[in-house]
């Protein structure tokens, strides 16, 4: 019993110094998973500072080289270096989450059921260690008892075997006694009847013996019964025995169940420490296992920067050699350059004294040329006699209408300004001027042209500028245009007076202006108090052969303002004068008299120019449509008055002798302005629209005609042949209408050279 308690006492003992070492083989191994984070941590330490190094090795690379062929390689680098940072962050969150599951464990291992169970397993254990003290102590009072049983035992034991000796010594005397009883007893039997008789006898006899029988035999019974006694304490003490014997059986049993129980918590301890310490081997394993596979990407990484690195390297070699070698190239430019500057400026110097030289030659032959040109142009203008004849095609209006009569039929040549095509029944007729105004043209545009004329008034040239055609084609645009866009009379005024301000300083000009009107041969003042008087047109009695009109009056004008009052005086004149305007006006002439006259203060010279601007009335032919009374009559004024007007400059410009100027108020009144040197321009207005085309056609063939006029023996003959009139131009078809010819005197080719012959005869002789 004392070995099993000491037994069980080594035991517990035993198993405390186990707890104590899984406890801290489980702290150390706690502290193992801890420097393994920390060596964990301390490779991403040392990855983070290697990535800060390459990342400062690429800004270095990068800096150094700057070119632009790098910069691929830099960004690639810059994308790889983001890459890794990424993955960087991933393996530190991953960190922080191998962390956290630690804690978790740690935290899951300090509340786990077997920490409970071990907590609760050591209660048993204290509660059974209490429980065998328990134990022991009933046990020590046991063995005391058993003690004193044993001693009581002992005692009656030897009593007991006191007792037994006297008993056996009984017996011993007893059975001699029987055995001797019994010896007489057969001996008396082989004598039966004799010995009945001798036991009766004896018997009787025996009454003593019986006696001492008895009490023997008492004595025996006494004896027996004590023995019995004794017997019955000794069963007694047996049995006593036997139940502290089956008690001890029974503490044993439970001991045994004890130690049997305690193995198995013990085995169940073990057990779970073993499942424990698996447990958190295989998290230490899958955490280094995970870590290592983390550690192997990192590497991997760097791996990768590493080679990166290494295929940067090369590249970096080769920009620093190319940077190196442009920089030489650099260094070589500016002597190279100079160099080159050098040759170059010596050549160009070269090319420029050359270009120079063969500019000074060019500059020679120009003026040669120029020369030949002005003396070409003066024989020209002199061949020509100052006559121009300009055309002028108005924009279609919303007069015209629509439809296709209201189609536009002329068109213009690109090349050549001064051709104008007609579309007429189908054909296209071509006619050629000196300029061919298209409908596009400006006011401005069209005075640029006459600009010239105009000023050459201010050195005492007489000119006249017409404007010709049929009701409606622009004359009086062209002429008075509006007030937002005056025409040439406005803008002719305008230009005088800047050109005389310009040469004020030597000359002292005045200029004055006149408006009159010729209707049905009648000359009337557009600026007198009695507008109605019909002046006559006179011979200056100086004998200067000056014409005058008497009573026509003469307005001096100094500004634009001053012009414009006249122009309004002129313009409530006519209008009170006639019923319909635009009627009227087309069926006269208006006229515009500018005259200015200069004095050179230094010389004392005198000039006179006069500039005539005719508005002249329509060229329809009014006389055709079975017109009577004073339409009539108006058209055959007006007919006379442009036929003579055509005749007047045709005999002008072919150099006949005489001038047919009487023929008609206009002709006569523009007499001194139209011959001598004096200049004229014929502006022939036309329409483009398909209903006038007739009209149009018999404007240009007018035009072409007064152009055509030649020079030379022709003269003679056109002497004869005089200007055709209004009613023969009408006739004429434009089939006929060839630009040289005079309708009815076209020459044929013999006389055409013996023409230019003479015409070269003229030019020698005028020379
Ligand atoms: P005419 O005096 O020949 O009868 P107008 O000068 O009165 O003709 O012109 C007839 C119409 O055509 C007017 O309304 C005029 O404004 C317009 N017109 C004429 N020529 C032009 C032009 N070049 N640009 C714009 N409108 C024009
Ligand atoms: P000058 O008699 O002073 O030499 P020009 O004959 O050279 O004058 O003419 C002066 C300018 O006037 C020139 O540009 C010329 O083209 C222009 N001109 C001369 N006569 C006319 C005319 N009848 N119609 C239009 N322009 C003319
Ligand atoms: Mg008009």
């Amino acid at each position: 019993m004392m070995s099993s308690m000491a037994h069980l006492q080594e035991e517990k003992l035993r198993l405390q110094k186990e707890l104590l070492g899984l406890q801290e083989k489980l702290a150390t191994q706690d502290n193992d998973e801890l420097s393994r984070s920390l060596q964990l941590q301390g490779q991403v330490e040392t990855l983070k500072v290697k990535l800060l190094e390459q990342a400062q090795e690429i800004g270095r690379l990068r800096s150094e080289l700057g070119g632009t062929d790098t910069e691929k390689h830099r960004d690639l680098l810059v994308a790889e270096n983001e890459r890794l940072r990424q993955e960087m962050k991933a393996c530190e969150g991953e960190l922080r989450e191998l962390r956290q599951l630690r804690q978790q464990q740690q935290v899951l291992c300090q509340d786990c059921a077997h920490l409970q169970e071990n907590t609760g397993l050591q209660e048993q254990l204290s509660q059974l260690q209490r429980e065998a003290e328990e134990m022991r102590a009933k046990m020590v009072e046991l063995d005391l008892e058993v003690q004193q049983k044993t001693n009581r035992l002992a005692e009656v034991e030897l009593r007991l075997k006191d007792s037994l000796a006297e008993r056996a010594e009984e017996e011993e005397r007893l059975s001699r006694r029987l055995r001797d009883s019994q010896e007489t007893i057969a001996s008396l039997k082989s004598q039966p009847q004799q010995i009945k008789y001798i036991i009766k006898t004896v018997e009787v006899e025996s009454a003593k013996a019986k006696q001492a029988l008895c009490e023997s035999q008492s004595r025996n019974q006494y004896l027996q019964e004590q023995v019995g006694m004794q017997r019955q304490v000794l069963k007694e003490m047996e049995q006593q025995l036997q139940s502290s014997q089956k008690t001890v059986a029974q503490l044993r049993a439970q001991i045994m169940m004890y130690e049997a129980e305690l193995e198995r918590a013990h085995g169940q301890m073990l057990e779970e420490m073993q499942a424990m310490e698996e447990e958190k081997n295989r998290a230490i394993e899958e955490a280094f296992s995970r870590a290592q596979v983390e550690m192997k990407a990192v590497h991997e990484n760097l791996a990768g920067v590493r080679t990166n690195l290494l295929t940067l390297q090369p590249a970096l070699r080769t920009l620093t050699h190319d940077y190196n070698s442009l920089k030489r190239q650099v260094r070589n430019f500016p002597l190279l350059l100079q160099e080159t500057l050098r040759s170059a400026r010596a050549e160009i110097g070269q090319a420029i004294e050359d270009v120079h030289s063969t500019n000074q030659e060019l500059l020679r032959k120009y003026r040669r040329e120029l020369q030949l040109r002005k003396k070409c142009h003066n024989e020209l203008v002199r061949l020509k006699g100052n006559i121009r004849v300009f055309g002028r095609v108005r924009p279609i209006t919303k007069e015209d209408g629509e439809g296709p009569e209201a189609a536009n039929v002329v068109t213009f040549d690109a090349d050549d300004d001064a051709i104008l095509h007609l579309l007429h029944k189908g054909k296209q007729v071509s006619f050629e001027l000196d300029k061919v105004f298209p409908p596009q043209a400006s006011q401005e545009e069209v005075f640029q042209e006459v600009q010239a004329l105009v000023t050459s008034c201010i050195d005492g040239y007489n000119v006249c500028i017409f404007a010709y055609g049929q009701t409606g084609a622009g004359k009086t645009y062209t002429m008075e245009g509006t007030a937002a866009n005056p025409g040439i009379n406005q803008r002719a005024l305008q230009l005088l007076f800047s050109e005389v301000r310009s040469k004020a300083a030597d000359w002292d000009y005045a200029i004055s202006v006149s408006a009159a009107e010729i209707y049905n041969e009648a000359l009337r003042d557009l600026l007198g108090k009695e507008p109605q008087e019909k002046l006559e047109i006179k011979l200056c009695p100086d004998g200067s052969g000056q014409l005058y009109v008497p009573g026509l009056t003469e307005f001096r004008v100094q500004s634009v303002e001053d012009i414009n009052k006249v122009f309004e005086f002129g313009h409530v004149n006519r209008v009170t004068e006639c019923t319909n305007l635009n009627e009227h006006s087309s069926r006269s002439h208006a006229l515009l008299i500018i005259t200015v006259r200069g004095i050179d203060r230094s010389t004392g010279l005198r000039t006179t120019g006069k500039l005539n601007l005719v508005d002249l009335a329509g060229s329809e032919r009014v006389g055709r449509s079975g017109a009577e009374g004073s339409r009539l009559r108006e058209a055959q004024h007006i007919n006379k008055s442009l036929s003579a007007l055509g005749d007047v400059i045709y005999a002008l410009r072919s150099r006949q002798g005489h001038v047919p100027f009487r023929n008609s108020k206009l002709t006569y009144l523009l007499q001194d302005s139209l011959s001598g040197d004096s200049k004229t321009l014929m502006m022939v207005q036309v329409s483009p629209a398909e209903k006038n085309t007739s009209e149009t056609l018999c404007s240009l063939k007018f035009a072409e005609r007064v152009r055509s006029v030649e020079l030379g023996p022709v003269s003679r003959k056109a002497e004869l042949a005089s200007w055709p009139s209004q009613e023969q131009l009408e006739g004429d078809s434009p089939g006929t209408a060839a630009p040289s010819g005079r309708g009815h005197a076209s020459p044929s080719p013999g006389q055409l050279s013996s023409r230019a012959a003479s015409i070269r005869r003229k030019l020698q002789t005028s020379g």
